[in-house]
């Protein structure tokens, strides 16, 4: 049967969206957030439930096509689509459910941040995630998932209780601590080399209104601000997250126009706890260094979380570079200062978030996320509208990653990586490397899913193409 055959009997019993080149969504369903990426799919398939995935699977399998998986779509990567294969696009799976006498919470593969937000929010709770409430869940989840609540409950994947997934056979199996403990302790940082999770099943805490918002400082007081920034974040109380920023103003409200589009340092903060705890915490900092501008108050988590989604809107253009530290000498401090005064454009930023505090407290061999000694995820990221810009803001990235990687743990987070090849790939895995590609051969011994940061399968470690 040739393909285009398949396909139309593959329409027949698919119950979501098949959709192909001619088709007039096709160009819309191709995009993913980073307008840099192009790829042309052979089909993009949209799921309406677990048995679409089991027969996109098969159907990919059958006929020799490449797969990539769409969550949220926002890996800069671009890995959630492919060129001429099958884009298993899961954003019709977006439910959630929370039980709140058990703290539990429920989440489809398709499901971005806002609407796990906006539903645990209702109870007074909260999964820790990112920073970005567009950010999808699947992606973010896989990978790790740093953000406001890390230093106090840990990385996202610390929070996971449970998923089911569709294996590269088109079996549907579910992993947790009791069951395919293998696959588990491999889907928290593995990514999506395992299989297609279509449901998590998270731990929520008591997460209500916090006190949250940028400070920031002109980039003079940049230095002293950095060198208080790392010794503070390494012993606040974990109640206190704090990531730092170079950036520029945005230009708008709730900042004054006086220092729209002017090059800064910032820090974004968020309490869990009263203002008045909160500002006696903060009281060193604002009185060694007052900030030029604070917007610091109380508000509800969601608010936090969507508060920096309109600067970063879907369709621009993305090239990002990124390490683990342990820590931030006055060399690094000297060369961050340098790449920040030449940020080429208003989006592009740099941000270090800490990944200490609960993050520590679990092994490195605990789960696949391996750089659980580092204090700092740094990111550099070049960001402008204009595709005429791409050169000039990947230059920019990559310079600032060159002067700074010197000094890095020697990985990075893999949810912050472009396609880097896979010396980086294993790097950012360490010692847990091989045993991640020894489950790789036991639940996808054939490099299914490779349209990933990608483990190649143990076995066939030799044989397998380079993507
Ligand atoms: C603006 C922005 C802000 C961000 N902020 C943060 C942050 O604060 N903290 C943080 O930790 N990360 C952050 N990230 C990085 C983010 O974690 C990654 O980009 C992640 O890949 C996004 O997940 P997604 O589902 O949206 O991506 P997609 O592009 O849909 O998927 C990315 C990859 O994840 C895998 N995948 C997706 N869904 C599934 C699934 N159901 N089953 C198996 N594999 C799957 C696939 O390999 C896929 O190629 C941010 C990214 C952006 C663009």
């Amino acid at each position: 049967m040739s393909l285009q055959q398949a396909i139309a009997e593959f329409r027949g019993q698919f119950r979501g969206s098949v959709i192909e080149p001619e088709d007039t969504a096709y160009d819309e369903a191709r995009k993913v957030y980073n307008a840099s990426i192009d790829r042309k799919p052979r089909l993009i398939v949209k799921c309406a439930d677990v048995a679409d995935v089991i027969a996109a699977v098969r159907m990919a399998k059958t006929h020799g096509l490449r797969v990539s998986i769409r969550g949220g779509g926002h890996n800069a990567a671009g890995l959630g689509v492919c060129d001429d294969g099958m884009c298993i696009d899961l954003a019709l799976l977006n439910y959630v459910r929370v039980d709140p006498s058990a703290r539990t919470v429920l989440v489809g593969a398709g499901s971005k941040w806002k609407d796990v937000d906006h539903a645990t929010h209702a109870f007074g709770l909260a999964v820790p995630s990112g920073i970005i409430s567009s950010t999808g869940v699947a992606g973010l989840t896989l990978g790790g998932g740093m953000g406001h609540l890390t230093r106090k409950y840990g990385l996202t994947i610390d929070n996971l209780l449970s998923v089911d997934l569709v294996l590269a056979d088109g079996t549907f199996v579910v992993a947790n601590s009791e069951e395919n403990a293998d696959l588990f302790w491999a889907v928290r940082g593995g990514g999506g080399n395992f299989g297609i999770v279509t449901s998590f099943l998270f731990e929520a805490h008591p997460v209500d209104t916090v006190c949250a918002g940028p400070m920031l400082w002109n980039l003079e007081d940049a230095a002293d601000v950095m060198k208080w920034y790392r010794e503070f974040i390494t012993q606040a109380p974990e109640e206190m997250n704090g990531f730092f920023a170079m950036m520029s103003v945005p230009p708008g409200p709730p900042f004054p126009e006086e220092l729209h589009l002017r090059k800064m340092c910032a820090i974004v903060w968020c309490y869990q706890g009263s203002m008045e705890q909160a500002n006696t915490i903060l009281e060193s900092i604002r009185s060694y260094r007052p900030p030029a501008f604070e917007f610091f108050v109380p508000m509800p988590f969601p608010m936090l979380q969507g508060l920096f989604d309109g600067i970063l809107p879907p369709g621009l253009q993305w090239y990002w570079k990124a390490d683990f530290f342990k820590e931030l000498n006055d060399a690094a401090i000297e060369k961050h200062l340098e790449h920040a005064s030449l940020m080429p454009t208003w989006q592009s930023t740099m941000h270090l978030y800490p990944v200490n505090g609960k993050v520590h407290r679990v092994g490195e061999a605990d789960t696949a996320f391996s750089h659980r000694d580092a204090v700092w995820s740094e990111v550099i990221v070049g960001v402008d509208p204009d595709p005429a810009n791409v050169g000039k803001i990947t230059d920019w990235a990559r310079s600032y990653y060159n002067d700074l990687h010197p000094f890095g743990a020697g990985g990075a987070y893999m949810n912050f990586m472009m396609e880097e090849g896979e010396d980086r790939i294993r790097a950012a895995y360490r010692g847990n490397y091989d045993r991640l590609a020894a489950v790789k051969a036991k639940y996808d011994p054939s490099n299914f899913f490779r349209v990933n940061q990608n483990i190649r399968p143990v076995e066939s470690h030799k044989a397998q193409p380079a993507s």
